[in-house]
């Protein structure tokens, strides 16, 4: 396509020129999104569509909330980035408003998920180090199979997912991989006196929404301080409202030593990330020892806190609790009317998932996608069989009630 051309062009060209330019690291849906209100999203043909991805989760206020972008582009109109060579008007006022909103001591600010991620990582090391007593350069995480922390070398050296890992090596030493929800395995892994952490994403989203058990998470908090062991939780995914409680982690009844958050802290508008603990352990790291350009921007901290006042204004949890109940009953009621093909309904809240019964290597999955998106719904398979689905959480009870019956009519109709 001429890049000059002054023509509009269509959905298949853009498709093209993406394919064209573009690095081939994702698989997208044939569908060219331009717009975004709320619950919806448009293509560039005008076509609206409910999103049931909601940008993995860093959505949940709904596209373009109104009073986030509102708070956007006035901050955007005096200050964006200082870094933080300098003091901003507006890093205290953010840092002393998050850690109260979520019940910690102190926050160290980054931009995306797994920059929060590797920052705990850090953190959870030098505190080993500087606290715990373990000899320098022997500090152990463990980490649990089908996670997913993100893409960087930190993140990926803890993954078993082979297309995340392969010809990437060689990885982080200092990790232990256990089996998921088994608390036998954490058992035997804790007791090693050099382990600083135990990183775990309370459900894991990527996986496929996988939920443990209702003990698992309990126990294997107070197996960590049975052993001085950092309960290190990446809700980036899961958390902010997105299972129905604030945080996942608040069904348990755990407080995380550490708490990982990302993408719905800035409501999808721009990259944000936050690592929040206590004073001993975030207070380990000094100037010059860690940091990011972005981390901590006075666009970012004006954002962040409205995204978070929307949330709970919003009472957006219990929205995603209700409406969590209502999804999970009507996929349970269309499994028992095509159990050939719907296997099994899983999730909390709006996260939720199904898992399709694909003897086509993920064909169906991918298939009934393309049309719950001729349907006017996204959503995208995930490990080939596995459909998330986990909208913003400003949806409606009518609106759900529609969105299921787009995917009642498209699993009853399939062939
Ligand atoms: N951690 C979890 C649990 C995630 O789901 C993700 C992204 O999906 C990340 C970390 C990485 O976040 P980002 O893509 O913003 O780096």
């Amino acid at each position: 396509m001429d890049v000059l051309t002054t023509t509009t062009p269509t959905a298949a060209e853009l498709m093209e020129l993406e394919d064209r330019y573009n690095a081939h690291n994702y698989h997208p849906l044939p569908v060219v999104l331009e717009r975004g209100r709320g619950v919806y999203v448009w293509d560039v043909d005008g076509k609206r569509y409910y999103d049931f991805l909601s940008a993995y989760s860093a959505v949940n206020q709904g596209h373009c909330h109104p009073r986030i972008i509102n708070a956007l582009t006035e901050q955007a109109q005096k200050l964006t980035l200082t870094s933080r060579a300098f003091y901003n008007n507006l890093l205290g006022e953010y840092a002393e408003f998050i850690t109260r909103y979520f019940g910690y001591e102190r926050v160290l600010p980054m931009n995306t998920g797994v920059e929060g991620v590797e920052t705990a990582i850090k953190l959870t090391r030098k505190w080993a180090y500087k606290i715990k007593g373990v000899p320098e350069g022997h500090a152990k995480i463990v980490f649990v199979e089908g996670n997913f922390h993100g893409r960087t070398l930190g993140a990926i050296s803890a993954s078993t997912d082979p297309d995340s890992r392969r010809g990437f090596g060689p990885f982080m030493p200092g990790y232990v991989v256990i089996p998921y929800d088994d608390i036998p395995a954490l058992e035997e892994a804790l007791a090693d006196p050099t382990v600083a952490g135990f990183l775990v994403e309370p459900i894991q989203g990527e996986a496929g929404v996988f939920v443990p058990h209702d003990h698992y998470l309990p126990k294997a908090y107070e197996l960590c301080k049975q052993h001085n062991i950092l309960f290190i939780a990446d809700e980036v995914q899961t958390g902010i409202a997105r299972t129905g409680r604030l945080l996942c982690c608040d069904h348990f009844g755990i407080k995380p030593d550490i708490l990982i958050l990302g993408k719905a802290l800035s409501g999808g508008v721009l990259p944000v990330s936050a690592v929040l603990s206590s004073d001993e352990v975030i207070l380990t790291v000094k100037p010059g020892e860690h940091g990011s350009t972005f981390g901590g921007n006075p666009l970012a901290c004006a954002v962040a806190m409205e995204a978070l006042k929307v949330v709970e204004e919003e009472n957006l949890a219990e929205n995603a609790e209700a409406l969590g109940h209502v999804f999970r009953a009507r996929m349970e009621a269309l499994k028992n009317k095509r159990p050939d093909l719907l296997k099994i309904v899983r999730g909390k809240g709006l996260l939720n998932a199904i898992v399709i019964d694909d003897t086509e290597d993920g064909k169906t999955a991918w298939n009934i996608c393309l049309e719950l998106a001729e349907n006017g719904l996204l959503a995208k398979p995930t490990h080939g069989n596995i459909i998330r689905f986990a909208p913003p959480l400003v949806m409606t009870r009518e609106q759900l009630d529609e969105c299921c019956d787009i995917i009642e009519h498209v699993m009853l109709g399939w062939k």
